[in-house]
């Protein structure tokens, strides 16, 4: 029998206990800490990132994991569009929540790191629930250990201004900034897509374009179409391992209400959902979903749209082991 379709990693059914019932985990999975005995039979982890200490506006984020798990129990086993089940594909888990220190922002980023690099010892997908999207920052510490990655990023903001507060460096506005300083990352190699929204000056897609990177506002988006601009991100990420970085507010805030920094004039969900699909094929080495705020998601309902697009994250991984596990 194949290792995806062990018993022991199938989520809990609706059919068999209500949705409302039992102890939420992601996805209804099996919860596997980093101590379980199955640990190297997972082969993609899903770790939730309470932590908002990067916050420079409305907090929350750190209560995001909690209520993305709540509601992932809404989620079923088959994609809706092409039938996948990525259960089914991949032995998937929830591998618990990183142990943060609330009180210390290095301190908390060096156990992400630690706890990254624990799951990929294991030779385990990560994906990252958030948190604000300072998390990604050590998680590409983690995953970049081999050399520097590519990235596609979907995001209202490029994310790469130098420093916050008269040089404070390590806010959810300047994680890409450093981990391109950090050589985590090829300029070449990253697309970040839907930026738009007032500015306080142009130094980050001043500094991002003068490196590389390659920046679709949300008008470029919507002329060209999410195909077409999903297309040059496959070919600027080329074969080479590539991390995905989905922050909610790359959505309309008519959709995702619930988050720190929301911009008007963004995608909606269907459009958020192609823009994911758009993934496929892409040499995926881990992925985030960040910035879902609770306390200003009173109806759960960007809660809801972040599981949902994890679920398309978690499907586009899947696919990617299936293909991995395959002989050449
Ligand atoms: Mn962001
Ligand atoms: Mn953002």
């Amino acid at each position: 029998m194949p290792r995806c379709v062990d018993p022991f990693f199938q989520p809990v059914s609706g059919l068999d206990l209500p949705r409302f019932a039992g102890v939420p985990s992601f996805m209804r999975l099996p919860h596997v800490p980093l101590d379980h005995p199955r640990l190297a039979e997972v082969e993609l982890g899903i770790i939730g990132v309470p932590w908002d200490a990067g916050t420079t506006n409305r907090p929350g984020p750190r209560h995001g994991p909690r209520q993305l798990r709540d509601y992932s129990t809404m989620i079923r086993t088959h994609h809706p569009a092409n039938g996948l089940n990525p259960f089914a594909t991949a032995n998937t888990a929830d591998l618990g929540d990183v142990p943060v220190n609330p009180a210390d922002i290095q301190d908390t980023m060096d156990r992400i790191t630690s706890f990254f690099r624990q799951v990929l010892d294991q030779n385990i997908l990560p994906v990252a629930a958030g948190g604000d999207h300072l998390v990604s920052l050590p998680v590409l510490r983690a995953l970049a250990t081999d050399g520097p990655v590519g990235m596609i990023h979907f995001d209202a903001h490029t994310d790469l201004f130098h420093s916050y507060f008269g040089g404070n460096l390590y806010t959810h506005g300047t994680p890409f900034r450093r981990a391109i300083e950090e050589g985590l990352l090829v300029p070449e190699r990253v697309i970040q897509i839907g930026i738009r929204g007032t500015m306080y000056d142009d130094e980050d897609i001043r500094f991002g374009r003068d490196c590389g990177v390659t920046i679709i506002t949300v008008d470029e988006l919507f002329e060209r179409g999410i195909g077409d601009v999903m297309a040059e991100a496959r070919k600027r990420v080329g074969d080479q391992p590539t991390y995905c970085s989905f922050d909610i507010d790359f959505i309309d805030p008519a959709f995702a209400p619930g988050t720190g920094t929301p911009e008007i004039g963004g995608p909606n969900s269907w459009q958020a959902q192609q823009a994911v699909r758009g993934l496929a094929g892409v040499n995926l080495i881990g992925a985030d979903l960040v910035e879902v705020s609770p306390p200003f998601d009173p109806g759960g309902g960007t809660a809801w749209l972040g599981i949902s697009l994890l679920f398309e994250i978690v499907c586009v991984l899947a696919t990617r082991i299936a293909g991995r596990r395959k002989p050449a």
